[in-house]
């Protein structure tokens, strides 16, 4: 088959004609009258749904406790503050990630130290993380990249060992499985967002889940300015209207109509990871024999990806193409391709505070080769074959073999 000819790049019609996003939300009726239900109520804030949303995803995890956060971000910083991170401190964190996974450490005054990524899973290498760890070091911030759980028994382990403190960064995760437990149940605190590109949303939202009560403590009085009108916790309680700060806190707070919204989205969240898993799987046997694409692997079969992102790997010496080209043939095809992530530290902000190229040689190499494809519950099947059209043609356009 000639694919030359059909080309969009050369001028040939594209495999869509309607741009595909590489993520977008999900949203029904009844989120609709969700929402509008808690408008009509008498509280938009601070009210009694966020409990039960908080108790929801709780229990969905398996976890004692959860605290709702305005965004995944400040779930993050409120993890930091009640592990204790301050100045001096050391924080090992994959850099194959978002940059909130390391900015909550900058925000305690925090150190990031970043550890390589394996280059199957693409996840934090514990290799890694045991040959930074020093006398300074006070956690550990895993990443489950794309939604596939890191090597959580391993890192847990070596934490527990050195007495470390893990925050799992499970913005990708949430449904996401580790040998026979949810994410969520299994570090000593977890991270959720519900920005709406992820699993579900609450517009801007987040949480922690933990089963440490000390934490849960000190989470829901970071999250409101460091507030408290518990009475066993007021040494001089001098009446009903009586509230102290104790600590310097945010306002952090998720609203009512945010919870609401979250609530009704998590009744569809089975059937959203179902989607997910279905489209990766069409994904992952459209690409099986392309020897110029590689996919993310998975080491084990107890462990189970929720699927938030679908990372393709070019193999570029099979290739008369950059990453860059075959990206941009792929927006021209409609195809709303991305790149999830440049590492961390190549930020203008993070090479001031001195990190240097080089540091973690996977994840560089790893940036220079992947694209992430369109996975997203509200996509049809229809769209998931174009997008596999769209990727065969420019691989076979550019293979040095066809
Ligand atoms: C989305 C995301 C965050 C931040 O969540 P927000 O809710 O957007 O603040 C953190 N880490 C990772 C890996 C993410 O993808």
């Amino acid at each position: 088959m000639n694919y030359k000819s059909k080309l969009a790049i050369h001028g040939g019609t594209p495999v869509r004609d309607k741009y595909l996003p590489y993520g977008r939300q999900w949203i029904d009726q009844e989120d609709i009258k969700a929402v509008v239900n808690v408008l009509n109520s008498d509280y938009l804030t601070t009210g009694p749904i966020i409990e039960k949303f908080e108790h929801k995803i709780s229990k969905y995890v398996g976890a004692r406790y959860a605290v709702a956060f305005s965004n995944g971000t400040a779930a993050l910083h409120g993890a930091c503050y009640a592990t204790g991170i301050k100045s001096g401190d050391e924080v090992i964190t994959s850099p194959m990630t978002f940059v909130a996974s390391s900015n909550c450490i900058l925000y305690q005054g925090g150190k990031p130290v970043f550890a390589d990524i394996d280059m199957n899973t693409y996840n934090i290498d514990t290799k890694s993380i045991k040959k930074l760890i020093t006398d300074k070091t006070k956690a550990i911030i895993p990443v489950d990249y794309t939604g596939l759980p890191a090597d959580l028994e391993e890192i847990n382990n070596i934490a527990k060992k050195h007495r470390l403190v893990v925050i799992e960064d499970g913005a990708h995760a949430l449904g996401a499985s580790y040998k026979g437990k949810r994410v969520g149940a299994i570090s000593d605190m977890t991270m959720f967002s519900f920005h709406p590109v992820k699993h579900i949303t609450t517009g801007e939202g987040g949480i922690i889940t933990t089963d440490n009560k000390e934490y849960f403590e000190k989470l829901k009085q970071f999250r409101t300015h460091g507030i408290t009108k518990q009475k066993n916790k007021i040494d001089d309680y001098q009446g009903a209207w009586y509230y102290e700060m104790q600590m310097l806190g945010y306002n952090y707070r998720i609203t009512d109509i945010q919870a609401s919204l979250g609530i009704s989205q998590f009744d569809k969240l089975d059937k959203f990871i179902k989607l997910r898993r279905e489209y990766a799987n069409i994904y992952s046997e459209a690409f099986k024999d392309i020897e110029e694409i590689i996919c993310q692997s998975n080491k084990d079969d107890r462990v189970s990806s929720s699927h938030h992102l679908y990372v393709i790997r070019l193999n570029l010496s099979k290739l008369k193409a950059t990453r860059k080209e075959i990206y941009d043939a792929l927006i021209k095809e409609n195809i709303g391709v991305n790149v999830h992530y440049m590492p961390a530290y190549y930020h203008p902000y993070y090479k001031k505070l001195g990190y240097k190229k080089g540091i973690c040689p996977n994840a560089e190499k790893l940036y220079s080769e992947i694209i992430t494809l369109p996975l997203f519950p509200a996509m049809s099947r229809r769209d998931i074959c174009d997008v596999v059209k769209a990727v065969k043609k420019i691989i076979y356009y550019y293979s040095k073999s066809v």
